[in-house]
């Protein structure tokens, strides 16, 4: 069967960057064409679940419920390669536990990628809030700010290990939260943000994580921290307990 809109992505490389972040070098003729330097491409995935021999096959009955979504966190359309920096979030799940475990010379299906639709341009100063799942995200916004950026930046991660090298310019403050179950609910993240200093002029506002701190942040920069709209971005990455097609139309619905 062949594979519409996918192309197959080589495993060249794998590196566990901390106890909980696998970084997963791939070669594919799509990464041709990927973008240097755009901020926050993320393409879909389709891998074999464990258990599954080779890679995966396209089924176009299967294929949108095994589907999960990547940030692309460096690319090298030159060469054709790039690398994901993937969450192990334990057994559950089809792309977590595969990376955990993948190595050079296996193969999955990637999607053309998209690109996340925020610039933090021309704001005074900057807040970040992610957790796990977007480090890489947030890390790629980061790292295009200009030297004289100031700000916050919030990580969740799941233990001290977990911190990893962030290039950002020396007036960020980066701020690290451990916890230590992402399967359970916290609010950990909230509250830092609820107690950071206010500057003055007009922040931009990254944050990305899990589905109800994403939610219960979106109506505090509503109601309580007014923000522009033009510098806010507040994206949910995965929910708890939910497999990402669930996710999916769950932020659908609650949307509509
Ligand atoms: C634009 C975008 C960019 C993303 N970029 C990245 C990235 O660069 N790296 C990355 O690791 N993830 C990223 N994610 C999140 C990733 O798509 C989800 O975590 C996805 O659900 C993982 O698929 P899975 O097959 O491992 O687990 P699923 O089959 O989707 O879920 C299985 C179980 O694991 C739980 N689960 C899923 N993700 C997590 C998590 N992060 N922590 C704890 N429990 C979890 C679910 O609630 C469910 O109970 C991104 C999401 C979006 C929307």
């Amino acid at each position: 069967m062949s594979s519409p809109g996918f192309a197959e992505a080589l495993v060249l490389r794998t590196q566990q960057l901390t106890p909980h972040m696998y970084r997963l070098t791939f070669r594919s003729e799509f990464a041709a064409d990927f973008t240097l330097g755009a901020p926050g491409q993320y393409l879909k995935v389709l891998a074999p679940a464990l258990g599954e021999a080779g890679p995966p096959v396209f089924d176009p009955d299967t294929y949108k419920s095994r589907m999960r979504t990547y940030t692309l966190r460096h690319v090298r359309p030159q060469v054709q390669e790039f690398d994901i920096d993937f969450v192990v979030h334990g057994e559950e799940g089809i792309a977590g536990p595969w990376a955990k475990q993948a190595k050079a010379g296996d193969r999955i299906l990637i999607s053309r990628p998209g690109t996340l639709k925020f610039t933090g341009e021309g704001a005074d100063w900057h807040l970040f809030v992610a957790d796990m799942a977007a480090i890489p995200a947030a890390a790629i916004e980061l790292e295009g700010l200009p030297e004289h950026a100031v700000g916050d930046a919030f990580f969740e991660i799941l233990s001290e290990a977990d911190r990893q090298p962030v290039r950002a310019p020396a007036g960020i403050n980066i701020h690290w939260i451990i916890k230590a179950d992402s399967h359970a609910p916290s609010d950990e993240l909230i509250d830092a943000v609820r107690s950071v200093t206010w500057r003055d002029g007009a922040p931009s506002v990254f944050v990305a994580g899990e589905f109800s701190i994403a939610g219960t942040l979106r109506s505090f920069f509503r109601k309580e921290r007014p923000t522009r709209k033009d510098l806010t971005y507040v994206s949910s990455y995965w929910k708890l307990g939910l497999i990402e097609p669930e996710h999916k139309m769950f932020k659908a619905q609650a949307a509509a």
